[in-house]
């Protein structure tokens, strides 16, 4: 579905990505890890094109999105799915506005339409039972449920995660892994970016291993985490396994 070619991007004189290329497969889910400031959020942020690449190219369905009008960069907007470590939730409105918002501004559904649309995804995620609640009073757990239930009510072709649970108290993690899970089961195209390690091993058809801007290894989980081929893959897995 989307396929990298050398993906740089620097910020100022700071070369964050050095040359990424990669394919990600439709269908399949693809969970990135690598060390702290390796580049993981960064490269989600130039595949979606909220940062723009110093050079490379991101194809999406074929179309480079470097050379993208703006129009065609809304579409794509509408494509792909965003669910972030801080929820970004709405704090003055209700989990259901959360949710309906988007569907009237952007996808143009009428409120009632809206509603609906809301409330299907909110039951998805198992918190339809909430739906007049404000984000306030919510668990964390709750919060990243109704933050992917709105990602998921745009009906994105390809849904990103950036350390979804990593806000979370422990207690809450299992609740949202679980939601991802059921997508990964349903066949969504999704990237995760993780440290939940265990996880990315149970659900991931492919693994990156980043470090230092560079896509160091790719392989299927059972390799990158119980033979890998490079060094520095190695080093990392035994420090956090
Ligand atoms: P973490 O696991 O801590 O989230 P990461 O792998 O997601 O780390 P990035 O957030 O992509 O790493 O950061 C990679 C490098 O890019 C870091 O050195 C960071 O300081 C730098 N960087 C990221 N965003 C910006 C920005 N907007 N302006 C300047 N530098 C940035
Ligand atoms: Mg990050």
């Amino acid at each position: 579905a989307i396929e990298l070619q050398n993906v740089e991007k620097s910020f100022k004189d700071n070369l964050v990505l050095k040359g990424v290329s990669g394919q990600i497969e439709e269908g399949k889910v693809l969970s990135i890890i690598g060390p702290s400031g390796s580049g993981k959020s960064t490269l989600l942020r130039t595949i979606n094109q909220l940062e723009k690449p110093t050079s490379g190219g991101v194809f999406f369905e074929g179309k480079n999105l470097v050379e993208a009008t703006s129009k065609e960069l809304k579409h794509l907007g509408e494509s792909i799915g965003m669910v972030f470590q801080s929820f970004n939730l709405f704090p003055n409105h209700t989990v259901l506005k959360n949710v309906t918002l988007g569907l009237v501004r952007v996808k143009k559904m009428d409120e009632a339409e809206a509603k609906k649309t809301a409330n299907d995804y909110l039951t998805k995620v198992g918190m339809d039972n909430k739906a007049d609640a404000y984000p306030a009073s919510l668990s964390g757990g709750q919060k990243q449920r109704v933050a992917i239930a709105r990602a998921l009510a745009m009906k994105p072709k390809v849904l990103f995660f950036d350390e979804p649970t990593s806000a979370l108290d422990p207690e809450n993690v299992g609740e949202v892994l679980k939601v991802i899970q059921e997508l990964a089961e349903e066949k969504l195209t999704m990237v995760i970016v993780t440290h939940e390690m265990a996880f990315a091993k149970k659900v991931a058809d492919k693994v990156w291993f980043m470090q230092d801007g560079q896509l160091v290894e790719e392989d299927t989980p059972g390799v990158i985490f119980n033979h890998p081929k490079h060094e520095q893959t190695q080093h990392f897995i035994e420090q956090v396994l």
